[in-house]
């Protein structure tokens, strides 16, 4: 017999799993059923972040998303009963005196956004992380010169911001979905879609690689780094594909340095855009690759660490050379090529294909907004809860609206 759902989510990741939760929760009584290529739900782009969190942007929609998300954040463990690890310690920007001048006209545009910030003085930054240099009066010459590092003019505080387990958040989606609501929803792992399958400008249903062939009334794209091959193989042609290509990140567990109160740390992004946070005993380490190429990589590559994330570490934080390494990894961005922000709601040409993707490293966060906006989108006709997302549609790349977010990390 030919099976048939109401819905049908291809992602096991934060996405697919917050679009699922927020569904039910807001009276969906349909069929509803997940995709999973891997053995494991969120095993992917979710299970490999850097689990932060943070409401400083520059575009209106970003800070609503993250706004609305924190909140959720912090009303989970009371709402499921499921902790994820919701720490807000904070999140410290250093600035150089050019960009830091940009930061100080920005601060009037947060705040009637709701947006709580402080603007430090290098005194305050020092203060604030113990064993941190603002200026670079301890370092010689050459080497300010051969790292091209200025000093710290300011930086800029977000109480709101911190650090949570994602995978423990998307696990929990999934799980409570399938517990309280058994009898409508099915997930299935080891289970990968081959293609969507799409008949005169709509979606009939889904095509897994064991030939399987699975109805649905709509079809929600959530497959993270991997949403843009899968439409191509669906028969999307190029120009109503969306701009998204996966590109490495990688990340460094390291030691935390011998300096007293450093684990209180908040997030911290220091020069040359490296950033990390205390993980457990451990710090957490992270930089943007700016030649990373796209493609499905996800090798470590140690030396990078060492060439060009340790030299300025341990040049902003003498101890830091103590910091070896003791994992690392690389995951994927699904990185939106036009303007670095997620692509939300209807296919303009296949309108019960819904996006959820292009996240471009900022997804775990904007997660439970998400789930809420696609949820009012599919049973209401409207995003109501965060009206501002519209702006995010597969559309704008043709009207030439992009939403440009230039607080990226
Ligand atoms: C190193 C690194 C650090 C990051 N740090 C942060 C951070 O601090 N804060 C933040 O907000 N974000 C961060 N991100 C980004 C964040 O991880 C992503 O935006 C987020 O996980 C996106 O969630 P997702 O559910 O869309 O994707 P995923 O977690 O990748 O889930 C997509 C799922 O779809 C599945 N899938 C794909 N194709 C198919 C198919 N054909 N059939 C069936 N299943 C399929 C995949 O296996 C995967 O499980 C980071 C990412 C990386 C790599």
């Amino acid at each position: 017999m030919r099976k048939e759902n109401d819905i049908i989510i291809i992602g096991g990741g934060i996405i697919g799993g917050s679009i699922l939760y927020s569904l039910l929760r807001d009276g969906f009584k349909g069929k509803i059923a997940v995709f999973e290529k891997k053995e494991a739900l969120a095993d992917e782009s979710t299970a490999l972040s850097a689990g932060g969190f943070r409401n400083i942007w520059s575009t209106v929609v970003n800070m609503k998303l993250t706004t609305f998300s924190i909140e959720s954040f912090k009303n989970f463990k009371e709402e499921t009963g499921i902790s994820i690890g919701f720490e807000q310690r904070g999140y410290l920007f250093t600035y150089y005196r050019k960009e830091w001048e940009r930061i100080i006209d920005f601060k009037k545009f947060w705040e009637e956004s709701g947006v709580k910030t402080e603007l430090l003085d290098p005194g305050r930054v020092e203060e604030m992380i113990p064993g941190l240099k603002a200026g670079l009066g301890h370092l010689d010459d050459d080497i300010v010169e051969m790292l091209s590092i200025e000093e710290i003019a300011g930086g800029l505080f977000g109480a709101d911001c911190g650090i949570f387990n994602p995978t423990a958040c998307a696990i929990a989606y999934f799980e409570k979905s399938q517990e309280d609501f058994s009898e409508i929803v099915e997930i299935n792992k080891c289970a990968e879609v081959k293609k969507i399958s799409i008949k005169d400008g709509k979606v009939e249903g889904i095509l897994l690689e064991n030939e399987e062939f699975i109805g649905a009334g709509k079809v929600v794209l959530a497959a993270g780094a991997f949403s843009r091959d899968l439409l191509e193989r669906s028969g999307i042609p190029e120009e109503q594909n969306i701009p998204v290509v996966p590109v490495k990140r990688m990340l460094f567990l390291v030691n935390r340095p011998p300096i007293e109160g450093f684990e209180k740390n908040p997030m911290i992004i220091i020069d040359n855009g490296v950033y990390f946070h205390p993980e457990a005993d451990d710090l957490l380490v992270g930089r943007a690759k700016p030649e990373q190429k796209p493609g499905y990589d996800y090798e470590m590559e140690k030396n990078y660490y060492v060439d060009e994330m340790n030299t300025y570490m341990q040049a902003r934080i003498p101890g830091m050379e103590y910091c070896r390494i003791k994992n690392g990894w690389g995951g994927l961005y699904a990185v939106n090529t036009e303007d670095k922000n997620a692509i939300i709601g209807e296919h303009p040409e296949v309108p019960n294909l819904i996006f959820a993707t292009g996240f471009s490293g900022h997804g775990v966060m904007e997660a439970p907004a998400i789930g809420k906006c696609i949820s009012e989108k599919i049973l209401k006709g409207s995003y109501i809860s965060i009206p501002e997302v519209e702006s995010l549609e597969f559309n704008r790349f043709k009207l030439g609206k992009l939403v440009k977010e230039t607080i990226v990390i």
